[in-house]
């Protein structure tokens, strides 16, 4: 799971260089007080070149990211962005706030967004996708971008999952027009709260930075307030000490990830054989951030036994199958806008359902001892004899 496993000496030396030195919380401005120190700058820079991306904007947090990448389309009322069922209710939060009406796919077996269905759900109003790699596995990327670009959408890639991971040996979040990242405390790194919109175009940066910033164009020739804009905008600045933490969790990804992955591929081994298990599908050169394990079991009930035996054995699961109705759209009746295009809510996604209910997904962390693995196995094998 997590960068929170590894707060250590590395993340204070980078606050207190704030605290110590240049005693400026902000990202903008008051030169000369903070003595050259940029921590927000540096993070976005370093960010950027890690994940080879040609521009990074560095915000509040992964919605921020979601909400600021989708303000560079100037989407109108009644247009559309579609998304998968199964995702964190954030995404689609992202896109009501936009404005837009939000519309959802079915997932397949990699539990990521289902390219046929994608075609279907395209209509004369459609503007964008929000793809989402969600627990760290890869979508069906190329498919998705082709039909992205023969519809002319833009493609957004939700990675607050996929920091780290690849497809095809490309990073996640590099493939879209846009990449939006959290650094939210259960994320691969954390800033505690943060995210990062990655994109390709100068232009869509340009125009991203200024709206989350009131619009301010930002000329470092002229003072803050004599700033010139081109369009209202909103309040999502990443502060001076998110970035400091961010700047030593950043150094930590490589071995995060390797970790991770190491961990995924034990507790895998372990539980593989065991009958009724099947693990999800990851498509073809996908290198998983690993932050979770997902498998299918029977049904619900068996998905639900498998959480309560793991438990007893001191082990979490993670959002499947215990927070189920925060992260698939049929439960989110109280998202009106969601029903417009989904106007039985409860009886729309029935594969994805399926597909969902008999998941069971493991959190993976960078310490993880045999022991535990032993009694992951012990547990599942009690349920799934
Ligand atoms: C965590 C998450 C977000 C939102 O990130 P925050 O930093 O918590 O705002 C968005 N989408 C997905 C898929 C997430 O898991």
């Amino acid at each position: 799971m997590p960068g929170y496993e590894l707060i250590d000496n590395k993340e204070f030396l980078e606050i207190s260089d704030i605290f110590k030195k240049s005693k400026t919380l902000f990202r903008m401005g008051f030169e000369k007080q903070r003595k050259g120190i940029f921590k927000v700058n540096k993070f976005e820079e370093k960010f950027t070149f890690k994940l080879k991306s040609n521009y990074g904007l560095a915000v509040s947090s992964g919605t921020a990211a979601l909400r600021v990448a989708l303000s560079t389309l100037n989407l109108k009322e009644g247009d559309e962005v579609i998304t998968q069922s199964f995702t964190f209710v954030a995404t689609v939060e992202a896109i009501v706030e936009s404005r837009a009406v939000p519309v959802c796919t079915e997932v397949d077996e990699t539990l990521n967004m289902d390219p046929d269905d994608l075609v279907k759900k395209i209509s004369k109003k459609t503007k964008a996708v929000i793809v989402v790699h969600m627990l760290g596995v890869p979508a069906r990327l190329d498919k998705i971008k082709k039909i992205c670009k023969k519809y002319n959408l833009v493609l957004i890639e939700d990675t607050a999952w996929g920091c780290g991971a690849k497809y095809k040996n490309k990073f996640l979040g590099t493939w879209g027009d846009m990449g939006a990242f959290s650094f939210d405390f259960a994320k691969t790194i954390t800033t505690g709260e943060g995210g990062m919109v990655l994109f390709k175009s100068k232009k869509k940066f340009e125009a991203a930075k200024a709206w989350h910033d009131h619009g301010h164009e930002n000329n470092p020739k002229v003072p803050r307030w004599e700033d010139t804009r081109k369009s209202s905008g909103f309040n999502f600045r990443m502060t001076e000490m998110q970035a400091a933490v961010g700047l030593a969790q950043l150094k930590k990804l490589d071995f995060i990830v390797k970790k991770q992955r190491e961990n995924h591929d034990k507790i895998w081994n372990k539980i593989k054989d065991i009958p009724g298990i099947t693990k999800r599908l990851y498509p073809a050169h996908s290198k998983i951030s690993a932050d979770a394990l997902i498998f299918f079991v029977k049904n619900r009930k068996e998905a639900i036994k498998c959480r309560e035996s793991l438990i007893k054995e001191g082990i979490s699961t993670k959002i499947l199958p215990e927070a189920y109705t925060w992260h698939f759209a049929k439960e989110w009746t109280h998202i009106k806008n969601l029903r417009k295009k989904h106007r039985n809510l409860k009886k729309s996604f029935n594969r994805s359902e399926t597909l969902i209910k008999k998941s069971v997904s493991l959190p993976i962390f960078v310490k993880t001892s045999n022991k535990k693995i032993i009694k992951i196995e012990k547990a599942l094998k009690k349920v799934l004899k």
